[in-house]
């Protein structure tokens, strides 16, 4: 047994191609329940944020390998959606297990490719193996409903139905959770999946592939094709596709809604964010200022979650400077160091984005409270690190405030009331998340529901909610009609069939046909 396990690792090693016990090695496609190499010529080198090494190449797959990606998840959806809802579900339970038994090697993978610290690795993987978790439950989520005697002898049920082939594209920054948010949702449904990881850290989502295999998914069922706007472009044009699930940044979002509804698919599109926390005066500070620093700079900023605006209301503003004090404890290292805080920003152009951001903050009139841009980790000079890095004294017309950063910068504004708070916070277009620390349950209401915003937390700095719930980001954040994960995830991926039934022992004689529409009294 421990043969076959530690057989088992290796070739999951091998498969990955970009381990730390592999030279430069190439990132395979998974078509047709087959590990296989592109035949591409096209390659993007995937270098560890943390040094800058190349240690994979990703392929742009072929018109042709993405076809037959789609053409296996055809051919295997009748098969698939025909199966038994607790065959499906026992593989989600085998899956689950998998993915805790195998977490370790996910997170190393996340780390190496994304950068980001392994205990956040480990999160990362945790709240994606959560969804799975969830899916477990698909016997009681798509339960339909039914009524009886809806006129005589007629009764009306309604079923969920599978879609047909889904696709996933995934943004960086969440190389397990957010494939996890998708293709087990959409496959414990009865779908089949073609998904597009993001090209600048697909390692996890192969690694999960892989998992989904010995879970005992068919061959065809699930497909990872790589690449860019192609295969993008690909995804949105495709007719055999039936819906899209998208999470990245509003460029590439709105584009393709547009674009994917267009050719009728039904479109969830998870985008940008600029999500403020709100300090008031009672707040209890100590646990505030933790919270704070922890969800601003935690992931070096690169969460759709961060909390990257903190708006100080009246006296509260006396704390600004205590903000730096927490930022200045935190170690920011590669993320496979012990003692990391926060690892490397994704790319150098990424880095250079988010000095010039900061910048663009002096320029404009704020105040560099503290600045991270002149970071040195010892050990990795060439990393894309920028330290913690506060901009106070900011306001609603600067580029700092207008921008998303995604990185560890933490813009800090200042209201006198509550309701100058939630004016600026409305007045932002983002609707993605948002945060009020306070120890007043009325002042709390009247945040909840004055706030134009999807995700509220209160004294909770980063409210994502658990998959029994769904993601409702809003306003810019957000475009389509039914969130990810959750009632709303089982939604996307499945339409009714509603059944009007008469069932009647006897025959009864009329004497003319009935032409006026039925009304069923
Ligand atoms: P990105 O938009 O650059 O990339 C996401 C995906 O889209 C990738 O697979 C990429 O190949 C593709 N893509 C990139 N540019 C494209 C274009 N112009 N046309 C078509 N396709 C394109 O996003 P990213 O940098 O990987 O991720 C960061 C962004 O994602 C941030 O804006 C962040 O807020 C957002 N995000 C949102 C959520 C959410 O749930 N709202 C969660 C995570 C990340």
């Amino acid at each position: 047994h421990k043969i076959q396990k530690s057989i088992s690792i290796l070739s999951k090693k091998a498969l990955l191609g970009n381990c730390r016990y592999a030279s430069t090695s190439t990132t395979k496609l998974f078509i047709d329940g087959k590990f296989i190499d592109s035949t591409t010529d096209k390659w993007i080198d995937l270098h560890n944020p943390a040094t800058n090494e190349v240690i994979t190449k990703v392929p742009q797959a072929t018109q042709d390998e993405m076809n037959a990606a789609v053409d296996a998840a055809r051919r295997s959806f009748k098969g698939w959606a025909d199966s038994s809802v607790l065959h499906r579900q026992q593989i989600m339970f085998k899956y689950q297990q998998l993915i805790k038994d195998n977490m370790k090697e996910l997170a190393e993978s996340i780390t190496r490719e994304q950068g980001k610290t392994l205990a956040d690795a480990e999160g990362d993987v945790m709240r994606g193996l959560q969804v799975v978790e969830h899916c477990c439950s698909i016997t009681n989520l798509s339960l339909g409903e039914t009524m009886t005697s809806v006129a005589k002898d007629m009764d009306t049920l309604t079923y969920r139905y599978p879609l047909g082939v889904c696709a996933g594209i995934t943004p960086f920054n969440f190389p397990a959770m957010i494939p996890l948010w998708m293709f087990p949702m959409a496959m414990v449904c009865g779908n089949t999946y073609v998904i597009k990881p993001s090209e600048r850290d697909p390692g996890a989502t192969m690694l999960l592939a892989q998992l989904a295999q010995d879970a005992g998914i068919p061959d065809g069922t699930l497909n990872v094709i790589h690449g860019t706007h192609d295969a993008v472009n690909f995804i949105c044009d495709n007719p055999t596709i039936k819906a899209v699930s998208f999470v990245g940044s509003n460029q590439a979002g709105e584009y393709i809604y547009d674009r994917a509804t267009k050719h009728g698919k039904r479109v969830q599109s998870n985008m940008g964010a600029k999500n403020h926390g709100i300090i008031m005066p009672d707040a209890a500070k100590e646990n505030t200022l933790n919270q704070l620093a922890g969800a601003a700079f935690g992931a070096a900023g690169q969460r759709c979650m961060a909390l990257s605006t903190v708006v100080f209301v009246g006296d509260s503003k006396e704390w600004i400077t205590d903000i730096k004090d927490r930022a200045e404890k935190l170690t920011v290292n590669a993320g496979d160091q012990a003692g990391a805080d926060l690892g490397p920003l994704i790319t150098p152009e990424a880095k250079e984005r988010v000095c010039n951001l900061i910048q663009s903050g002096v320029d404009e009139g704020a105040t560099l409270l503290l600045d991270g841009r002149d970071i040195k980790v010892k050990g990795y000079e060439n990393g894309n690190f920028v330290g913690p890095t506060i901009i106070t004294g900011v306001t609603p017309e600067m580029t700092c405030y207008k921008e998303e950063i995604f990185g560890p910068v933490l813009v800090v504004m200042e209201a006198e009331t509550l309701d100058d708070a939630i004016e600026i916070t409305n007045s932002n277009p983002y609707g993605n998340g948002t945060a009020i620390f306070t120890r007043s349950g009325a002042t709390a209401r009247k945040f909840i529901n004055e706030i134009d915003v999807g995700q509220i937390g209160v004294n909770v700095p980063i409210p994502v909610p658990l998959p029994m719930f769904s993601f409702t980001g809003s306003r810019a954040s957000f475009r389509g009609d039914t969130h990810f994960y959750g009632k709303e995830g089982i939604q996307f991926y499945t339409q009714l069939k509603t059944i009007t039934q008469l069932w009647r022992e006897e025959d009864v004689e009329h004497a003319k046909p009935a032409v006026s529409m039925p009304v069923m009294r």
